[in-house]
């Protein structure tokens, strides 16, 4: 039995020329009957959010074995050290070095039973999304899907480092993911 619950739920916050004035990404953890595995920490900002939501869960962030980030932006990464410990999983191809991280070269990574790292690249190189086996098939995007709006009308997230493969990536997601947990908002059900 795996479950997910989430840590914080993230924002983005733009002028209006499209400037970003606030950004904190979602954080999501998984539990699976042998692991604890965080993924995209968030910001100091989001940390007491986190903090709270540990307690009314009822565990403990000292227990979490495992993070993934799905790229190294800080506004996903921030918190890192709020796990010390853990295992960090990125994917090969980031400009940022996170010390101590196990770099991923495979496109389609088994982190345990039930969890995959896949490599949805397009928004940066590194970027990478986690597929979950659960009560259904979540997929935890990261800014693979930034908002809702991106994955409702197709369009690729606004800063990029590729649009194309960024499309082919939200289309990877869309192939499996019943949830989509983006990289900032709440979750939403893939086939509204
Ligand atoms: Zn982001």
């Amino acid at each position: 039995m795996i479950q997910l619950d989430i840590l914080a739920v993230g924002n983005l916050e733009r002028d209006d020329e499209g400037k970003i004035l606030e950004a904190n990404s979602t954080s999501v953890l998984i539990r699976t009957p042998d692991h604890m595995i965080v993924v995209d920490p968030s910001t100091r900002y989001m940390r007491p959010a986190v903090k709270t939501s540990f307690k009314q869960i009822g565990v403990f962030p000292k227990d979490v074995d495992t993070v993934i980030l799905t790229h190294t932006h800080r506004d996903h990464i921030e918190n890192l050290d709020f796990y010390k410990g853990a295992k960090v999983y990125i994917h090969s191809g980031a400009s940022e070095e996170v010390p101590g991280a196990v770099i991923v070269e495979d496109d389609d990574f088994e982190i345990c039973k039930g969890v995959r790292m896949v490599h949805t690249p397009g928004h940066c190189p590194e970027e990478c999304s986690v597929f979950v086996d659960a009560d259904r098939h979540y997929v935890i995007a990261g800014d693979t899907v930034p908002l809702e709006d991106n994955f409702v009308r197709n369009v690729p997230p606004a800063v990029n480092t590729d649009p194309g493969l960024a499309l082919e990536s939200i289309k990877r997601v869309r192939r499996y993911a019943d949830v989509v947990i983006p990289g900032h908002g709440f979750p939403f059900m893939a086939d509204r």
